[in-house]
């Protein structure tokens, strides 16, 4: 006879050792790059630590990811779905 295991199987661990980045509204064709001049559709959803959420096109994204994690901003990147959409549309 096997004791029951207290622990469920359930709980899933990524979803523990989230920091937050899949609460992030998925981007949208509606939304925009916030970098300045730059109109290109956004892919890289950010929320700094004050709260306040930021856009950014793939280019820029990738440029400012390691700048705004640094100064603990969620990220959320669906700048994956370039080619995912790219694919579809083939
Ligand atoms: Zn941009």
């Amino acid at each position: 006879m096997q004791p029951v295991e207290a622990t469920s199987p359930e709980t899933d661990p990524t979803t523990m050792h989230d920091d937050g980045a899949s609460s992030l509204a998925a981007l949208t064709a509606f939304d925009r790059c916030d970098s300045a001049g730059c109109t290109a559709a956004a892919y890289v959803r950010a929320r700094l630590s004050s709260g306040l959420e930021l856009v950014f096109c793939a280019h820029h994204g990738h440029e400012l990811i390691p700048a705004l994690a640094g100064q603990g901003a969620s990220i959320r990147d669906d700048s994956h779905t370039l080619i995912e959409n790219r694919s579809i549309g083939a």
